[in-house]
C-alpha cells in the first residue's frame, strides 16, 4: 500500500473514498465536515439523515459512508473524531479506532485509494504530532490485498510539515 501526502482541499481529491471528520450528529459541522457538506451537495446529509433514522447517533472512532455527491470521490466515509480531553491513552485508542475502521469499510466497498483529513486536529483539539503518530501507524498496520494507495491531506502547513517528518523517518 502506498502512502501520499498532499496538502488540499479534500473535497478536490480524486480518490475512490474521501473521509469525512464529521460529529456523531452526521448532520454536518464546520472544518472540513463543513466543506464536505457544502461542495458534495444535498444528497450526502440526505443519506446521512437516512442513516441516523436507521442507527441513531455514530460513535467516536466508528464510520459510516455516504455517496459522494457532487465530489470527485466515489464515497464519503464520515468518521467521528475524539474531542480531546487530556486523556491520552483513551484519546489514542478512539482515534485509532476512527482510521482502522474507516479503512475496513473502504475495503469492503473494493475501495483502491482513499484520502484521510488530519481527524480531530481542528475544532476537537487533538496534539497534532500525536494524531499524526496514530494516523500513520494505523495506516502503515493495516495490511490490503485491496487497498493500494491512502493519501494523507493537509490543509494546513503545520500538520503538513508533521506529517512529512514522520514519514521520511
Ligand atoms: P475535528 O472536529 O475532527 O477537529 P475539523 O474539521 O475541525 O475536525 O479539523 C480537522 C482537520 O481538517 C484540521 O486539520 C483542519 O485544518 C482540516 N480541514 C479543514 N477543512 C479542510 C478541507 N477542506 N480539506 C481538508 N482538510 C480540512
Amino acid at each position: 500500500m502506498k502512502i501520499e501526502l498532499i496538502k488540499d482541499d479534500i473535497t478536490k481529491i480524486e480518490a475512490d473514498a474521501i473521509v469525512n471528520a464529521a460529529n456523531s450528529s452526521l448532520l454536518g459541522g464546520g472544518g472540513v465536515d463543513g466543506a464536505i457538506h457544502r461542495n458534495g451537495g444535498k444528497q450526502i446529509l440526505e443519506e446521512c439523515i437516512e442513516i441516523r433514522n436507521k442507527q441513531g447517533k455514530c460513535k467516536t472512532g466508528e464510520a459510516v459512508v455516504t455517496t459522494a455527491g457532487n465530489l470527485p470521490a466515489k464515497y464519503v466515509i464520515h468518521t467521528v473524531g475524539p474531542v480531546w480531553n487530556g486523556d491520552e491513552e483513551k484519546g489514542t485508542k478512539l482515534l485509532a479506532n476512527c482510521y482502522k475502521n474507516s479503512l475496513e469499510l473502504a475495503e469492503s466497498l473494493d475501495v483502491k485509494t482513499i484520502a484521510f483529513p488530519n481527524i480531530s486536529t481542528g475544532v476537537y483539539q487533538f496534539p497534532k504530532e500525536l494524531a499524526a503518530k496514530i494516523a500513520i501507524n494505523e495506516v502503515k498496520k493495516f495490511k490490503s490485498e485491496i487497498l493500494e494507495k491512502v493519501i494523507f491531506v493537509c490543509f494546513d502547513e503545520e500538520n503538513e510539515e508533521i506529517y512529512r517528518n514522520l514519514l521520511e523517518k
